[in-house]
């Protein structure tokens, strides 16, 4: 991107991606302005400051915003708010960081988004380049921001997560290679209900893509397959898929992961994997095609995958007391991941699950339910929707509101053998302040028994 000679960027928010923005913005000679309606935290406060960079917090002064030649807006605030509204009627060009942020460097993007396994994903991918040799930064939801990284690191390679709110900002993004992990329905208060926008928020990931980029999916997924039938992107195809062959991309042939490029084949015992379940190995066969694509070597990946530990809060291995094992999915917060867990772990499950319901529809659970959970362990402020669905299935279902009552119930019930597993499907805001903390928490009751 050009220098910006004072023109004038307005920035919404002021958490990791406004922040790093602020940070971009400001080294390629834009007039900053960061405005958050809420509190900014402390360390956002203090990087502002250190940076010497003017910011607004508790308000929105609109005549300076509506001023800007350039907003960002940071993907927690909805495009339905007024202000966001007037920006529009304006023409000013809203756009969000990862738009920002790739218009300031030449280095080779990998793009992964989806509904569930972005993180997870992205770390493999991260850990596959680096271990190949590789000049690499991770960013975007992950942590740590795009924006900022571009301003003072120098990397050849980026693996960014991204959610599907960075992508409502885009209008030049193209990465080099996109994953799409896969979609289900999640976070559609933001799309009007209407699933068609969320797929379509999506698949934005591909849309500035040509016929040199790569679009790697999930060939399993039939939300994304359907779509790609009635709308074609341009960039080339690589599915992964765990239950039919593919011509091109990763699939599974005599216990090996087979991936397939233009001209070259690679294949690796599925044994190598230390990851367990049907989700990680999807999100392995999408990490291992994009770093084929870059030119990792076999040897590299294998070592790479061997070490791969995972991402905490994701089907974490916490402790085995008396032959019970206990399992952290903290960041299940959709009940398509609880099904991949449930799926995975080992029975007789007590399963600790709850919290605030986003309307959750538990159905798709019933059968896993029946077969692998002997008690369920209700934690959070609102449990009938479980108690309903569930009620005539599983025997015991208790009722807890802390953490540490939970896991004392769940620790009672559970017996040699068995699996004690943390998979929400729920947001965790009643009790916790986020995933993170209720993993935390857990794995702290645990370590307390
Ligand atoms: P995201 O960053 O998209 O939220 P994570 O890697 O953090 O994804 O995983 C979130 C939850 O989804 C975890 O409980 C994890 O076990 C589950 N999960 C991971 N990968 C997949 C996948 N490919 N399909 C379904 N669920 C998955």
């Amino acid at each position: 991107g050009p220098d910006a000679k004072g023109e004038r960027l307005v920035i919404l928010g002021a958490g990791e991606s406004g922040v790093g923005t602020a940070i971009l913005g400001k080294k390629k000679g834009y007039e900053v302005f960061v405005s958050d309606r809420g509190e900014i935290k402390e360390k956002y406060k203090d990087v502002l400051e250190h940076y010497d960079l003017n910011w607004e917090a508790g308000k929105h002064t609109e005549a300076k915003i509506l001023n800007a030649d350039l907003v960002m807006k940071s993907p927690g605030i909805p495009d339905s708010v007024p202000l966001v509204k007037a920006l529009r009627e304006k023409g000013i060009p809203v756009i969000s960081e990862i738009e920002f942020a790739s218009r300031y460097t030449d280095a080779t993007l990998i793009g992964i988004t989806g509904s569930n396994g972005k993180t997870t994903t992205t770390m493999l991918t991260q850990q596959l380049l680096v271990g190949g040799g590789l000049n690499v930064g991770m960013a975007g939801n992950i942590g740590d921001s795009f924006a900022k990284m571009v301003a003072e690191e120098q990397h050849d390679f980026y693996v960014l997560e991204i959610s599907s709110f960075q992508l409502d900002g885009i209008t030049d993004f193209r990465p080099h290679i996109a994953i799409l992990t896969n979609i289900t329905p999640d976070h559609l208060d933001r799309y009007e209900y209407n699933l068609e926008n969320y797929i379509a928020s999506k698949f934005r990931i591909a849309e500035n893509q040509t016929e040199d980029d790569f679009l790697i999916y999930d060939a399993d997924d039939a939300v994304i397959t359907d779509w790609l039938k009635t709308h074609p992107v341009k960039s080339k195809l690589l599915p992964f898929s765990i239950e039919r062959n593919v011509e091109e991309g990763a699939d599974i042939i005599n216990n090996n992961i087979r991936i397939r490029t233009k001209d070259e084949t690679l294949k690796m015992t599925k044994d190598t994997l230390t990851l367990e379940g049907k989700h990680n190995l999807k999100n392995t066969m999408a990490g291992m095609t994009a770093a084929k694509l870059v030119g990792i070597r076999k040897q590299a990946l294998r070592e790479s995958i061997e070490q791969f530990e995972g991402a905490p809060h994701r089907l974490e291995k916490v402790l085995k007391i008396h032959h019970v094992q206990y399992i952290n999915d903290s960041k299940a917060t959709n009940v398509n991941s609880v099904w991949y867990a449930l799926d995975s772990v080992k029975t007789p499950i007590v399963w600790i699950v709850g919290g605030e319901d986003k309307g959750n529809d538990y159905k798709p659970l019933m059968r896993l339910v029946r077969e692998k959970v002997k008690a369920i362990v209700c934690l959070g402020m609102d449990n009938e929707t479980i108690k309903d669905v569930f009620g005539n299935v599983v025997e015991p279902i208790v009722e807890t509101y802390a953490m540490s009552e939970a896991v004392k119930v769940a620790y009672k019930i559970a017996e040699r053998g068995d699996t004690v597993l943390l998979s929400p499907a729920c947001a965790s805001f009643d009790l916790f302040k986020n995933y993170e903390d209720r993993g935390d928490q857990f794995k702290e009751a645990i370590k307390n028994l």
